[in-house]
């Protein structure tokens, strides 16, 4: 995916990325740069991080392809800010929003008022000018369903108001209703995409991601921390192939008006992830990571009550159905997961 894009080729040169120096959107803006196109991206860096985009800023012009590259620190909820740069672009992938499980958790006032003020902010200025608009919402909408694996047109299951964890499902899923309802009411083109379990380099751990979080408690020789009982699975799908799926159905027409699952169909429990990790980085370095070979030294348990607090309740499973995009755009992933956390790995020790 390197040069520029053909003329004609898309319908779109001019990009707005919301939250584009946070972990998915910095790679999809390196992506679209190489491609050629216009990047502009929205960040107040509350969970996003400068450093990510750093490369981007510094670069001189041309020199990542033929696009470019421009940047606003500013809250999306500004709305001067965000008229004038949706007017001047011709797609949005609307990406900023409040991330991780251990973020809600602790800031749920802060969750909700991101993810719904942040995104009827971005609706309203794109029907202003009629761009297109990708939301980018998250697997965490299907909530406890047991109906695997996860389809798009499935009943969602989310416990009581009073667990704040379901206030990143619940305001997602406002944002989705949202963005189809200005779609069919109003006309703006608008696809939703939910992403499953994304992992590789520049996701952080803060937050709670629990592949940047193994990685980085392995390389400190530190115990790799699995909650629960560690049965529980997920399906990490590589950040270059998230990046490729949401190109391809910015540039699919059919697409509007739907909504997609993103994602691997992989499934990895999390003490084989963590034994996962363990190996590569064995792998990597050439013998035992952290100072002890024995497993019981290098994994341990950790309750859920310990990790999240009482009343926490964890997915056992997160599966995604994948046959849509793929019937609508060809998209599959490729990645190995071993790839992944090889790299990211590297990216953590700075090669
Ligand atoms: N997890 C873990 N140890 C950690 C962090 C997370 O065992 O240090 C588990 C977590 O309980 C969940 C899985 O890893 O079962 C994925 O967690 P993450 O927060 O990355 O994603 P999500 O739960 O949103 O799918």
């Amino acid at each position: 995916m390197s040069g520029s894009r053909a003329p004609g080729s898309t319908p779109w040169q001019r990009v707005l990325i919301t939250g584009g120096a946070g972990f998915v959107g910095s790679h999809l803006a390196d992506a679209l740069v190489a491609q050629g196109c216009r990047v502009t991206v929205i960040d107040d860096l509350s969970t996003g991080r400068f450093e990510n985009i750093q490369p981007l800023v510094g670069a001189a012009p041309g020199s990542h392809g033929r696009g470019s590259f421009h940047f606003a620190i500013e809250s999306i909820t500004n709305q001067v800010v965000v008229d004038r740069l949706v007017s001047e672009c011709d797609i949005i992938f609307h990406l900023a929003a409040a991330v991780g499980v251990k973020l809600i958790v602790e800031d749920p006032v802060r969750t909700i008022e991101t993810n719904v003020l942040a995104t009827e902010a971005v609706l309203k200025a794109a029907l202003r000018y009629r761009v297109k608009v990708l939301i980018g919402s998250t697997s965490e909408v299907y909530g406890k369903s047991t109906r695997f694996p996860f389809n798009e047109d499935d009943d969602v299951v989310l416990g009581p108001t009073s667990r704040s964890r379901w206030s990143y499902a619940a305001s997602k899923m406002v944002d989705e209703f949202l963005g189809l309802a200005y779609h069919a009411q109003r006309g703006l083109p608008v696809i939703v995409t939910r992403l499953f379990n994304t992992a590789g380099p520049r996701q952080t751990g803060r937050y709670g991601m629990v592949v940047p979080r193994f990685v980085g408690q392995a390389l400190r020789g530190e115990p790799l921390t699995v909650y629960g009982d560690g049965r529980q699975s997920r399906c990490f799908c590589d950040v270059a192939d998230v990046v490729r799926a949401l190109i391809q159905l910015a540039d699919c027409p059919a697409a509007v008006g739907q909504v997609f699952n993103v994602g691997s169909g992989r499934e990895v429990t999390m003490l084989d992830l963590a034994r996962q990790v363990l190996a590569a980085g064995d792998r990597l370095a050439g013998r035992p990571i952290s100072g002890s070979a024995r497993e019981e030294d290098r994994i341990r348990f950790v309750p859920y009550q310990d990790a999240y607090g009482a009343g926490f309740e964890d997915m056992p499973r997160r599966v995604p159905d994948i046959r849509k995009i793929k019937a609508m755009t060809g998209w599959e992933p490729t990645v190995p997961l071993e790839d992944t956390l090889a790299r990211v790995i590297k990216s953590f020790r700075g090669e």
